[in-house]
Parts: structure tokens; sequence; C-alpha cells
């Protein structure tokens, strides 16, 4: 595989949700940069058909089945990585669901606990165990958050989401503060609407009609391509974040949204 970064040549990188969408294009990405790459996704059959591709064109993977909510298994699909290849130097924390969009007062607790459990503290579990990795020899963490941290045109009914996307952010912040003494890195990503499978895992409720207020969207609601945007263009993004080339950046959320939050 082809090396433009070449520092990141048997860089160790673990990827949450790296079976779909953002997370598997940022997969393949860092695999061509010469990084070896730990796949985790609660589907295992995803999981392994990215590390598949990537070792079928010759690059270094393995997969690992991990839900994100459960402490045990992120920590054992880590240490999996760290088994492997006996470091780890980039995490991306990445795996997320829309999961139920709600009105406030319809939302159910059950709903909006399984969206701030994926989100947030799946993030939140995730960071805790490749910190005692990544101290070793310094990294890099990226975050996936949202625009919808800050602002939406996209949906109503995303109380849950965006309260999970800002919190994300803010978290990313304090893990930049606390963990700079040990030369880690922490950046978060903001994606405007992406191509991927995340319509899988959304599940608007019939109130939702009701609070939804009619808006103009500008046409595809995107100025600069008009259309949502690939994986493969947050994945230079995660590329650049993860890398030595973002050696100066830690703290700073990027938002890839082309130009939709100024809207
Ligand atoms: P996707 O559904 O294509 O991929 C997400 C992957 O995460 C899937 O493979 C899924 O199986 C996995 N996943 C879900 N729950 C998990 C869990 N509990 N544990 C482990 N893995 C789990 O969606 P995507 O768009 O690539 O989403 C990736 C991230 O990007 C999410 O955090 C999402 O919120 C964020 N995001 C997406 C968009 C968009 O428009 N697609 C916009 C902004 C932010």
């Amino acid at each position: 595989m082809g090396t433009v970064y070449s520092q990141e040549e048997g860089k160790v990188a673990v990827v949450t949700g790296g079976g779909s969408g953002i997370g598997k294009a940022s997969c393949i990405a860092f695999a061509k940069e010469g990084m070896k790459v730990c796949v985790l996704d609660v589907k295992e059959e995803r999981a392994e058909e990215t590390a598949k591709e990537i070792r079928e064109a010759g690059g270094e993977a393995i997969a690992a089945e991990v839900d994100v909510t459960k402490e045990d298994q992120v920590k054992a699909g880590i240490e999996k990585a760290v088994k492997e290849w006996a470091r780890l130097d980039v995490l991306y924390a990445n795996a997320g669901i829309n999961g139920t969009l709600s009105s406030i007062e319809k939302f159910k607790l059950e709903d909006w606990n399984t969206t701030i459990s994926t989100n947030l503290t799946g993030t939140f579990l995730t960071v805790k165990h490749a910190v005692p990795h990544l101290k070793k020899g310094g990294g890099s963490i990226v975050i996936t958050a949202s625009i919808n941290g800050n602002r939406s045109f996209s949906g109503f009914g995303m109380s849950a989401y965006s309260s999970t996307k800002a919190a994300q952010v803010a978290f990313m912040k304090m893990a930049a503060l606390e963990l700079a003494r040990y030369k880690i890195r922490v950046n978060a990503i903001c994606p405007g609407a992406i191509s991927t499978n995340i319509g899988q895992n959304t599940h608007p409720t019939d109130d939702v009609k009701e609070i939804s207020i009619p808006v103009e969207y500008p046409e595809g609601n995107q100025p600069l391509e008009h259309k949502a945007g690939e994986p493969e263009q947050v994945a230079d993004l995660a590329l650049f974040l993860a890398s030595e080339r973002s050696s100066h950046i830690s703290g700073t959320e990027v938002y890839i949204d082309g130009a939709e939050t100024l809207l």
C-alpha cells in the first residue's frame, strides 16, 4: 500500500465502528499509510469484512466484536491490538448511532439512554481503556462528533443525539488538557451529512412529524457540493488528525460539512 505520511508506517490504530461508513473508510485510509489497524464493531461480520479488505490489499488488520457500551468488551478489544502488535498509537472513537428521534415530552428514557450510552459513554470507555497504552509513547485520539452538537438543519427529534455530540466535544477538550502531559493529542471531527449506513440505526417516532417545522432548505442542504459528503472525505481528515502532520493540533473540533453550518 502506498505511503504518503511515511511517519505513520508501523503505527497501530484502533477504530470503533470500523465496519461501516466513516469508520470503515478511515480504517482503509490508515492502512494505506502503513498503519496496522484493529477494527472494532458491534457487528462482527462487518468488522471482519473491513479487516479482510485491508489484508487483501496488502495491509495489516485484525478485527473484533466490541459493543462500545460494554466496558469489558472495549478493554478486551483494545488489548487485542496491543497483544498483536505490542503498541498503540492511534485511537479513533467513531462508533455512533442516531438512535430514536422523538419529541422531548414523549422520549422514552430507555431510548434516550441507548443513544447516550452508545455515543457518549462509549466514547468515554474507549478513551479510558486506550489511555494506559497511548501513555507509553504518546499518540493521537480522534472522536467523531457532529455538526448536530452545535446546530441542526438535519432533523427534528434529535435532542438525545445532539446532546451526545455536544458532550463529546466537551469531553474531547477535557481529555486534550488532561492527556497533554503524556503527549497524547485529542481532537474531534464534526461531519455534516455523510453518505453512510447510519439511517439503519435511525428510528423516528410518529410524533416527530408533529414537532417538525417546515424549513426551506437550500439545494441539497449543502452549499459546496449540493450533496452529502462521502466517508472517504471524512477519512482524509481523520488520517490527518491521527498522523504526525497535525502534531501541534489538540483540543480542537474540525467541521467537515461543505459549509452547511454557515447557513
Ligand atoms: P454507520 O452506521 O455507517 O457506521 C457506524 C458503525 O458503528 C456501524 O458499523 C455500527 O455497527 C457501529 N456501531 C453502532 N453501535 C455500536 C456499538 N454500540 N459498539 C460498536 N460499534 C457500534 O454510520 P457513520 O455515519 O459512519 O457513523 C460514524 C460516526 O459518524 C457516528 O458517531 C455518527 O454519529 C457520526 N456522524 C455521522 C454523520 C452522517 O451523516 N453519516 C454525520 C455526523 C456524524
